[in-house]
Order: structure tokens, then sequence, then C-alpha cells
């Protein structure tokens, strides 16, 4: 693969904001990548998790970034919200002086029947192919027809690849052929279930289950259960083999970089040379050097051999802690709450104590601060140099589509109330800098949430754009208001 030392690498993953599980293979494979040295940058962004689509961009300093979508179909997601968000206008974007390439989706890349094969092998291994029917499995929708396609590419690839399986058919959670039916759909005494999802999320690891007969209910997340442990399963007079998630496989890591790899060959990139920028890093140096030595709840002692540690502010001075080492652990550290509970809200107060993280270098302590309070670096400089662009609420409420496509109808009176009580209920650390409108500042309750909030000697946590509990809690104001209306019309007559 051509270097790409200059550019920066963004994987965009769906994420979530109730199950651990969905970003952790999207984080993995930048973590690999990363360790590769192949990109100046590599980051992550989701659509449910922080950091989101507009604040990933603060994150990254080079002026060519790569984005690939971490998402198994060219569906809705990949045609219309990632394109929104990111804001993007074609395969390649030019906007305030960066380059930016949209990628394909990995899920479409033709080396993913190499990884099917692969997984098909590790979860049913000495299982004779001739006597196993291989199901892939998929999400199925209405909302875009391409959903369904990259499976059925697959089912034909390794169908006309001849790879010895007695059958290979696709089947669906929501549309027919339906998982559920998987009995009748299938022949072989031996089948092998690979869900085509990106992560072992709710689908593949709490659904499909049930729908195969494997569970009675709906059952805890993946890192409470090991179903995957149990192979194979006994139904119906049959060995059924379920897999983990494709996406979940290391292997995928090299389908982000063949993505890349073959934007570059198709639309005739050439790399460019020169001195790219270090602002981001340079700021952080900056800031460390004035004093700056806090941000949201950690405390970062620079140590007189240039190296960094960083604690929880309230465990200042104890020497009883847990170590770490890598940057990487920061995500972990970071992860849950000192009740395991999952922390989708980096900047909620809830940041487990009992560690240190003890870091090499400044590269280490930037990547590590972006997985604690993901992009709030690139932010704080960005509003120092006055080039954060912020997202008025009425904006992000009025590009919501799907099931969110009404949140706009709030009046600025429930916005102002609910942005108060949102971001109060969450306990979040982060200022507002958005306004209602470009002309209208938030009041009433929010208007608190906007003013600076941050120790004098802390690096600030800032709020560019809302975020999806309060888009939640619109869709559920927006309901309400229907709902009475319907009332209203049905009483008046
Ligand atoms: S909208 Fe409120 S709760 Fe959400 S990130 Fe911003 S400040 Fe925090």
């Amino acid at each position: 693969m051509n270097s790409h030392s200059h550019a920066a690498l963004i994987i965009v993953g769906h994420g979530s904001t109730t199950n651990p599980d969905s970003s952790s293979p999207t984080h993995l494979h930048a973590d690999s990548i990363r360790r590769r040295g192949l990109f100046r940058e590599v980051a992550c962004c989701f659509w449910k998790e922080e950091p989101n689509m507009r604040e990933v961009y603060e994150m990254v300093d080079s002026d060519v970034i790569y984005i690939v979508p971490n998402f198994i179909s060219e569906g809705y997601f990949c045609q219309q919200v990632l394109p929104r968000e990111l804001r993007l206008d074609g395969p390649t974007t030019q906007r305030d002086g960066k380059t930016i390439h949209y990628c394909d989706p990995v899920g479409i890349h033709p080396n993913m029947t190499r990884l099917l094969l692969q997984r098909a092998d590790e979860v049913a291994p000495h299982v004779p192919r001739e006597q196993t029917s291989l199901v892939i499995v998929g999400h199925g929708t209405s909302l875009n027809e391409n959903s369904t396609k990259a499976i059925q590419d697959q089912v034909a690839l390794i169908r006309s690849g001849h790879y010895g399986f007695a059958e290979v058919i696709d089947a669906y959670m929501e549309e027919a052929p339906f998982v559920k039916d998987w009995a009748t759909l299938t022949t072989a005494p031996n089948v092998v279930v690979v869900p085509f999802f990106i992560a072992d999320g709710l689908h593949s690891f709490q659904d499909i289950p049930v729908l195969l007969g494997m569970r009675e209910d709906v059952g805890a997340a993946l890192s409470e259960s090991g179903v995957f442990h149990q192979n194979p399963h006994q139904l119906q007079g049959r060995s059924i083999y379920y897999s983990g998630a494709i996406g979940t496989e290391p292997l995928m890591a090299d389908v982000i970089l063949d993505q890349v790899h073959d934007f570059d060959a198709k639309h005739q990139v050439q790399n460019p040379k020169g001195m790219p920028n270090d602002e981001v890093k340079s700021s952080l140096a900056y800031w460390l050097n004035s004093g700056l030595d806090e941000i949201g709840e950690i405390l970062i002692t620079t140590q007189p051999d240039g190296t960094y540690s960083l604690c929880h502010i309230a465990d200042r001075g104890k020497d009883d802690l847990q170590v770490h080492h890598e940057a990487h652990d920061a995500l972990f550290i970071a992860r849950s709450d000192a009740s395991g509970t999952f922390r989708p809200l980096h900047s909620a107060p809830t940041l487990n104590r009992g560690w240190r993280l003890d870091l090499a270098d400044l590269d280490e302590l930037r990547l590590a601060l972006d997985f604690f309070y993901p992009a709030a670096i690139g932010m704080a400089r960005a509003l120092e140099q006055e080039k954060l662009t912020t997202v008025p609420l009425r904006d992000l409420l009025g590009r919501q589509t799907g099931m969110y496509r009404f949140v706009n109808t709030i009046s600025d009176d429930q916005a102002h109330a609910l942005i108060g009580r949102t971001c109060a209920n969450t306990k979040c650390l982060r200022r507002i800098l958005w306004p209602l409108t470009a002309t209208q500042p938030m009041a009433g309750a929010a208007a608190p949430k906007t003013q600076p909030n941050h120790a004098p000697n802390a690096m600030p946590l800032l709020c560019i754009e809302a975020c999806t509990h309060v888009v939640s809690a619109a869709r559920k104001v927006a309901r309400e208001n229907y709902e009475a209306k319907e009332k209203e019309k049905a009483e008046a007559g």
C-alpha cells in the first residue's frame, strides 16, 4: 500500500448509547492500523457515540483525510446519513483547505469473501464443508434496497467460487428469507451462521440467537455472556455453529486499508508532498507549559523526564493506583463507571477512579486524551483560534431523518427547557457553544449551560453540537405535542 504518512484516516462506525460492544471493533481496527504507522493520524467517529461526525474533524491536523465507513453496505447510512453529517459533496470534498476522500464501506469490498470463509472455518473446525450449510445473516430494511445487496453479492461469490459448502444462503431479520426459517431454508446436518454485521451488538448477539431458537429471550450483551463458546447448538436435529459478527474479525483492518488503496486507484489520487500541520499537538504542549494541568476529571502531571502521568483528579497524590502504560488503555478506563455501567457520554462526571496512566510522549498523551474526552483538545484549540464552527440547535434538529424527522416541531420554549433538563440530568461537564438559531442564543433553563465552567488551570470541554441525548429528548417532546393535538382534535369533533 502507498504511504499515507501525510494523511489522516477517519473510520466511521455506528456506535450505540446502550451497548458497549457496538463501537469496540471500530476502535480495535483503528488501533491496529495506527500501530502500523501507515497514516499520520487515525481517528474514529460514530453516529451514536462520541466523537460525532462534526467533532472528529477537530481531532485531526492533516490536510488530506480519508474517510472509510465501517459499515456493511452502501445503504441508507453510507449514502445519506454519513455524507450529510460529514458535510461531503462527492467522492472528494474540498473544504477549509482540507481534501477529504470518502471511500466505499468495508462490507462491499471483495476481500470480505476471504473473511467469511475464514470465520466459517474458525467457528466449525474439522466440520466437512460438503455437509454444511453456510448462512450469511443480515438485517434487511425498507430504508434502502442496497442494504441486502452486499450479502447477496457475497453469497453469489462463495457459490461461484466452489468452496465446497453443501449450500450457501442469505437470510435476514426483517425481510424474507427470514432467519427464523433457517431449518426449512437449509438441508445439511451442520449449519454455520455468520452475522454479516460490524459488531456484536444487539442484533448479532441478542436478537439472532432468539430467531434461531438458541435462546428463548433476548439475553445480556456480549460482555456479560458467552454464547459463542457453546458451539455446536443442537436444534431441530441439526448442529448449529454460531459465529460472532464478521466485523469483529481482526483482518477487517486490512479491508479498511484495501478501501483506501482502491479509492486511490479508482480516483488516481496523487499523494502530496510537504510538511503537514501539527497544530493540535502544539497547542496541547503550549497549554501544559502554561500551567494547565486538568481536563474534565483528569489531572495531567508532566514528569521531569518529559513523560506524562494521568489520573483522576480525586486520586491526586495516591500511590496505590493501578498503573497502565498505553494510550489505548484510556479507551477501556473511560468505558464504564465504577458500577461497570457503560459511559456513552464521556463528559459525564462518572470517570472511574483508582488508575494511573503513564505515557511516553506528547503523541501518546494526545491520543489518550482523545479517548477520555473525544475531540476536546482540538475543539479547545479551534476556539482559541476563532475557527470553531458550531451547529445551531434548529439546524441539527432540522436535518434529522427517519424516526427523528419531526423533532424540529418543538417550540423555542420547549427547546430551552429540554436542553436545561437533559444536560442537567447527564451532569455533562461540557459548555454549550451553539445557539438556538444563527440569530437566537439559548435562553431560559439552557442559558447557564452556555457559560464558561472550567477551572482556571483546566482545558475546557466544549459542546459544538447537541448530542444524541438531546435529539432523543426532542423526539419525546415532539411526540407528546403530536399526541396532545390528536387528542384535541378527537375531543373537538
Ligand atoms: S448537548 Fe448537553 S449533554 Fe449533550 S454533550 Fe452537549 S452539553 Fe453534554
